[in-house]
Order: C-alpha cells, then sequence, then structure tokens
C-alpha cells in the first residue's frame, strides 16, 4: 500500500516531458547555449557517443582518412545531427570557420578531423566503403532515437539541423 501511494505521489507531482515541439521560437543559438549548458546532459550523450564507438567497431569498418566524406560539396550529401550534438561538437571553435561557405566541414583540416572526440553520430557511422550498411542504418537510426530521447529526460530543447549552415548561424549569434 505503501508503494502504491508513493507511486502516485510521484505520478501526479512529475513534470511531463517537453516535446520536440515545446521549444517553438527558440534561435538557434538559445537551443544550443542550453544544450551546452546542461553537465549531466553533456556527460551523458558523451557516454552515448562512447557506446556508438564501441558498436561500430563490431561492423570492423576501417576509415581511409581521405577526408572525402566531409566535403559535403564533392560528395553531395548533407550531415544532419541534434541540438546536443552540435552543442558538443561546437564547444571548441572551428579551426576553419570559412569552409562553412563552400559546403565543407569546418573542422577539417587537410584531410584531418580536428574534433575526433567531439564528432557526431553521422561522422562515426559514415564510411565510403561499407559493407554491411544495413546494420549502420540500423545503429544510426536507434542511436539517434536514443539521443533524442536524452534531450527530452533532460530537458534541453532538441532539433535535428545541417552542419553547416547551423555553424554559420551560431557564428552569427543567430
Ligand atoms: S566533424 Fe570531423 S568527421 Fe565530422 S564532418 Fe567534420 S571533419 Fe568530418
Amino acid at each position: 500500500m505503501a508503494e502504491f501511494t508513493l507511486a502516485m505521489r510521484s505520478r501526479r507531482t512529475a513534470k511531463p516531458h517537453p516535446t520536440d515541439r515545446d521549444w517553438p521560437g527558440q534561435s538557434l543559438a538559445s537551443m544550443v547555449g542550453r544544450c551546452g549548458a546542461n553537465p549531466a546532459f553533456l556527460s551523458d550523450l558523451a557516454r552515448v557517443q562512447e557506446r556508438i564507438d564501441a558498436r561500430i567497431a563490431d561492423l570492423q569498418q576501417k576509415c581511409l582518412a581521405g577526408g572525402v566524406c566531409c566535403r559535403f560539396d564533392l560528395t553531395g550529401h548533407r550531415l544532419y545531427l541534434s541540438t546536443g550534438e552540435l552543442a558538443i561538437l561546437t564547444s571548441e571553435p572551428p579551426p576553419a570557420p570559412g569552409a562553412c561557405r563552400k559546403l565543407r566541414c569546418p573542422y577539417q583540416l587537410g584531410s584531418r578531423c580536428m574534433a575526433r572526440q567531439r564528432r557526431p553520430l553521422g561522422c562515426r557511422i559514415f564510411f565510403c566503403r561499407i559493407a554491411d550498411r544495413a546494420s549502420a542504418d540500423r545503429i544510426y537510426e536507434q542511436y539517434h532515437h536514443r539521443i533524442r530521447m536524452l534531450h527530452q529526460t533532460h530537458w534541453v530543447p532538441y532539433g535535428y539541423v545541417e552542419l553547416t549552415s547551423s555553424i554559420m548561424q551560431l557564428s552569427l549569434g543567430k
């Protein structure tokens, strides 16, 4: 009976979780700022990123470090990431901010990623040559969902944004 009372009380006093729609009218800078100002969220997200790396290691893919995948002007693909991942990635300024205007990642110098520890899910899972694309896609979906839920659990604004335009926006304080 005591357990039942406790459960009822916690249900009445629990705040409803915000959804993606609960953050209308916020600028990208404000959303990313809220994510970056929540240490518990950042540390949980960093833990999820470690788990992603462990899962990807199971796929036994090798990065040839050619750096082409980070040059979106050449590949034609676009990289999307969550606002929380953007907060982690941009916690240090990009070494080549002007690259965004050419549709290239501003964290790439030569063919090297200068933000390896902080790179988002899309970078971790992408290999130009991959034998098991279906498994990689499944890992992406699974961990993207987990990252999205992490935003809700920690009450930080979730958005899913394109990398180059969002970094340009942030540099303008928008
Ligand atoms: S963060 Fe690193 S891996 Fe991802 S696109 Fe930029 S340079 Fe490439």
